[in-house]
């Protein structure tokens, strides 16, 4: 299974959110896409554009789902929302350890297992987003920063729970830069991830999406890389034209 997962990131009314959604499905209702021929695409609006959205695409091929969730299923924690309430939208897979999310929001390692926990317990997919600073690539610490986001991020994980699970590399220096990582660098990461994804009793089939600026031009070369077997996009995204191209071009690795 191949994915393209679109962030809108904290982009979009809710009117504005439901013309994206309808310019999209009109562009792709033509694309080979769809869990049967082996390319999943989802977007992620704001949890207020959410309603909008899965009006506009339930019975379509394309699916939504979420930025973020609390890792309690409900209680006293006012202006949250959690994993239960995105299930009962139509939601399909939530992101979750996002590097902004961990900048902005101070997520640690530990909640986003929990989070994490909750998104799967609820029937949906989740998206583990872990990737270094330029800093940290710098001085020679991305393995042991993949290694530790993995290990603490993943330590709810049973076997029985890993089919819900996705990986996405995200350098932290890549993301809304503009910069992408190059193809090289883009293996090389993905080939320690699966490594250590193994180490974990991880199945093979575990996909791991690549994420940081990707566009129509650059997707192409990112998506041929080993173990890379989707993209998360940002930016991107918001453009239903650039959008629609990155999805074609995935699906035309994947369906010719
Ligand atoms: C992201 O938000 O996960 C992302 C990769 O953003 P961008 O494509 O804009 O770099």
């Amino acid at each position: 299974m191949r994915w393209v997962v679109g962030n809108w990131k904290m982009h979009t009314t809710p009117s504005e959110a439901k013309q994206l959604a309808r310019q999209l499905w009109r562009l792709l209702k033509s694309a080979c896409i769809g869990p049967e021929v082996g390319l999943r695409v989802v977007v992620c609006p704001p949890f207020t554009s959410l309603e909008a959205v899965r009006r506009v695409l339930a019975r379509t091929r394309l699916e939504w789902g979420a930025q973020t969730c609390h890792e309690e299923v409900q209680g006293a924690y006012t202006g949250e929302i959690s994993a239960r309430m995105l299930s009962e939208l139509g939601c399909t897979l939530v992101l979750v350890g996002h590097s902004e999310r961990r900048r902005y929001a101070a997520e640690t390692d530990e909640r986003i297992a929990q989070k994490l926990f909750r998104v799967v317990e609820f029937g949906m997919h989740a998206v583990l987003c872990v990737g270094e600073t330029w800093h940290e690539r710098e001085r020679g610490q991305t393995v042991t920063v993949l290694e530790q986001q993995l290990e603490r991020g993943l330590a709810a994980v049973t076997q029985a729970l890993w089919p819900q699970v996705l990986i996405a590399y995200e350098p932290v220096w890549a993301i809304g830069t503009g910069v992408t990582a190059l193809p090289e660098q883009i293996a090389e990461a993905h080939t320690q991830i699966r490594q250590i994804l193994h180490r974990l009793g991880a199945p093979e089939s575990v996909p791991i999406l690549y994420g940081g600026s990707v566009s129509a031009a650059a997707v192409s070369n990112i998506i041929t890389q080993p173990e890379v077997h989707g993209v998360l996009v940002g930016g991107a995204s918001l453009r239903s034209g650039e959008f629609n191209a990155i999805v074609r071009t995935v699906a035309a690795h994947r369906c010719s």
